[in-house]
């Protein structure tokens, strides 16, 4: 016989200990293989286990995962997920996904999407991993400024997602520039012609503004240009100004906005190569 520990996963739990596990850093847990059976999908099956009389079932999981493991197959209220730290948040959802622990892993991954402002790559290897793809332009142009150690201290283990990040980032580099460039000039390069007080000409701050709103939008949509330039043109307008670029001139430069846009890296383009 083995030394027993408790039942650490529930506040005074009622249930029987009669199987040990024992985390890849060393720590024992006592559990209830008749939890193991009913919330997980494929733990290593427990009717197989000879249980207290023999060893301990060692798992490849960290002792905090494990815990976090049990204490989603007692039915009490759960840890939320939401609040984990993320780099605990992706090895628990390995984990869940692993043992077949499907509210487990939905709680994951609700705690994941509440992270893909404040931790972007986190979020970003979990959506990868574990997540539909929807969205993920979005997320991974957050990434892309930021320092290369911090990059790496989060993919280090991902080798295929980093591979994929730095070829985004180098097409990024090369096109994101174009469409700023693009949205900062306007049509002409001067959108105006003076008359004779130019004081209080709205006009003159017209592709100014344009490229405020518009040329650090990290997920450009030709909607959104249309709808600031419509704007824009509408509210610095001048009735003294002759203005200097005609309709085809608009029409020709958002059909280059289009385009600068459509040659915007997209996750998916690179994931099949
Ligand atoms: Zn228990
Ligand atoms: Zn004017």
């Amino acid at each position: 016989m083995i030394d027993v520990p408790p039942c650490e996963a529930c506040p005074d739990c009622l249930q029987t200990v009669d199987i040990v596990l024992e985390s890849s850093d060393g720590k024992q847990f006592g559990a209830h293989s008749i939890n193991l059976e009913l919330y997980t999908d494929s733990f290593p099956s427990v009717s197989m286990i000879t249980k207290l009389d023999d060893d301990v079932v060692k798992l490849s999981e960290s002792a905090d995962v494990v815990l976090l493991m049990l204490k989603y197959m007692h039915n009490q209220v759960q840890p939320d997920c939401d609040t984990l730290e993320p780099g605990l948040l992706l090895d628990f959802a390995k984990a869940a996904e692993k043992y077949g622990m499907y509210p487990a892993f939905e709680a994951c991954k609700k705690g994941m999407r509440a992270r893909t402002s404040s931790r972007p790559l986190e979020a970003l290897l979990f959506k990868t991993r574990y997540d539909s793809t929807e969205g993920i332009d979005t997320l991974v142009r957050q990434t892309l400024s930021m320092p290369m150690e911090q990059v790496l201290a989060v993919l280090n283990n991902a080798q295929d997602i980093f591979i994929i990040w730095s070829r985004y980032r180098e097409k990024w580099r090369l096109t994101f520039p174009t469409y700023q460039d693009l949205v900062s000039r306007g049509p002409t390069t001067k959108n105006w012609r003076s008359h004779n007080s130019t004081s209080g000409c709205m006009r003159q701050k017209l592709f100014d503004t344009v490229g405020v709103f518009l040329k650090n939008d990290r997920n450009p949509s030709i909607a959104e240009v249309d709808r600031v330039v419509a704007t824009c043109r509408e509210t610095l307008s001048c009735s003294r100004c002759s203005v200097v670029e005609t309709a085809s001139d608009w029409d020709e430069w958002r059909a280059r906005v289009v385009e600068s846009i459509d040659k915007l890296p997209k996750w998916v383009e690179f994931v099949s190569i």
